[in-house]
């Protein structure tokens, strides 16, 4: 294993922040949209989030929800954000109500017809999301850049309900949107080069560190996401305890482990009562109203200050639909099973072209998903550790799972010592 010293990761990350900006292929000249105005659609989690960082950069922002309950909702949220802050110090009394003056509330999707920039942000539903598309090809000014905040979904597939796909662009936000840094700016097939300056310079005017990266299932960040979370629900039921998974990742330096983070987000997203899932210990928690912190109790109980607390009843849930007996592991193990897959699905989303190099997904994952900084991203930790090591593990896990089988290029890492970091397979491809 190779140890990195703090100043050369250091180096590695500021490196990697500034590549991120780069496209090749985009000429410098490309000329930008203006942006003056933004539409929102949908005032919920994100939406509002969003939208704050118009508003916030100056931008007026008109805002669109299905009803007048969830607009109200959605601007009392936003108004709620400014006022903590101003009351912390950050800005005075008057910029709240500047900022909250360039919000205007609608429920008709016409009336954002002359913004220059629409972002959808409804649930996640692909026949919704096709619905929304349709509408805005008939009803948006020409030259609109329409972008949507999809998680996953294919963007291909809702560019192709307008007619002019050239002007349809992902931009994947991350919660809270207000917060976060990173912004995924996913390029569709169709998405014309002046649609992805304007983004990437919008991303600058709202201070996101900004990746471009291409269409696929979770596009670089989620489909990482879904890798690992894979690996850690299979630790489960083969009984090992999610708080033994979560002390793992917490020991690694994630913030939060796997389930830490599921109770965060709630576990009834992609649930419905009486559902039966590919995760039944996750529909039994809900079925008794465990869906996370939100609910006071998810895999984990918590008390009044949210501190997370290991639960007999996740204990038992775990039992009764595993048939497993409790059973522990070492740290080590659980992280090379959980994080050594991540890595090889960098590697697969460089081969396909999803990603314009293996530093923008160190930066995804270092911005968007609390990735501890002194293990540089997930590429950069593949490096740490040695292509052999993760190649020896992905044979393994591959024999059970088809998914996890090892990537052709990491075969190749291995046997020539080669780097994850300088993985160059030619950019992105649409
Ligand atoms: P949410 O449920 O909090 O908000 C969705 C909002 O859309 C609701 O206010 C709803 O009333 C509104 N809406 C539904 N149909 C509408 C319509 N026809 N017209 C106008 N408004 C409509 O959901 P969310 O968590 O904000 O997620 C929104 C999108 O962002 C999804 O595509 C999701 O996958 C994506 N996303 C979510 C997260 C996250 O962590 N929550 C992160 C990144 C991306």
């Amino acid at each position: 294993m190779k140890t990195p010293t703090t100043e050369d990761i250091g180096d590695y990350i500021a490196e990697a922040g500034k590549l991120a900006w780069e496209v090749p292929g985009l000429p410098d000249d490309t000329p930008l949209r203006e942006i003056n105005s933004v539409g929102i659609i949908g005032a919920g989690t994100m939406g509002g989030g969003i939208a704050m960082n118009f508003a916030t950069a100056g931008i007026p922002v008109k805002i669109v929800d299905a009803t007048q309950e969830g607009l109200d909702r959605g601007l009392k949220v936003v108004r709620g954000n400014y006022q903590r802050s101003s009351d912390k110090g950050r800005f005075p009394q008057d910029e709240v109500e500047a900022r909250m003056n360039r919000f205007t509330g609608t429920l008709n999707i016409s009336d954002l017809a002359d913004c220059d920039l629409i972002i959808e942000a409804v649930f996640e539903d692909m026949d919704l999301k096709r619905k929304i598309f349709t509408e805005l090809d008939s009803v948006m000014k020409k030259g609109a850049i329409l972008a949507t905040n999809t998680s996953a979904l294919d963007i291909n597939e809702i560019a192709s309900m307008t007619k002019r796909p050239e002007d349809v662009i992902g931009l994947h936000f991350f919660s809270p949107a207000n917060v976060m840094k990173l912004l995924e700016i996913v390029r569709a097939k169709h998405t014309a080069d002046d649609v992805v300056a304007t983004s990437m310079d919008l991303a600058k005017r709202i201070n996101k560190i900004a990746t471009l990266v291409g269409v696929c299932p979770g596009f670089v960040g989620n489909r990482i996401l879904f890798a690992r979370q894979k690996q850690a629900n299979k630790l489960v039921y083969q009984g090992v305890m999610p708080w033994d998974v979560d002390a793992a990742f917490n020991a690694f330096g994630h913030k939060m482990g796997p389930f830490q983070m599921m109770d965060l987000a709630g576990l009834d997203i992609g649930w419905s009562k009486g559902a039966k899932t590919e995760n039944p210990i996750r529909d039994a928690l809900c079925e008794l109203d465990r869906r996370g912190q939100k609910t006071q109790a998810g895999y984990y109980d918590y008390d009044a200050n949210r501190t997370p607390v290991p639960s007999d009843i996740t204990a038992d849930i775990i039992r009764k639909e595993t048939g497993a007996e409790p059973t522990t592991m070492s740290a080590e193990e659980i992280i090379e099973i959980c994080i050594y897959p991540m890595i090889n699905e960098g590697v697969k989303i460089l081969e396909e072209n999803k990603a314009q190099r293996p530093s923008d997904i160190d930066v995804v994952w270092l911005n968007g998903y609390g990735w501890p900084a002194d293990k540089g991203g997930p590429m950069y930790y593949g490096d740490m550790v040695g292509a052999q090591a993760v190649l020896d593990r992905m044979v393994k896990l591959g024999k059970d799972d088809a998914e996890f089988e090892p990537a052709e290029t990491l075969r190749g890492l291995a046997n020539s010592g080669g780097s994850f970091i300088e993985i160059d397979t030619g950019g992105l491809k649409v």
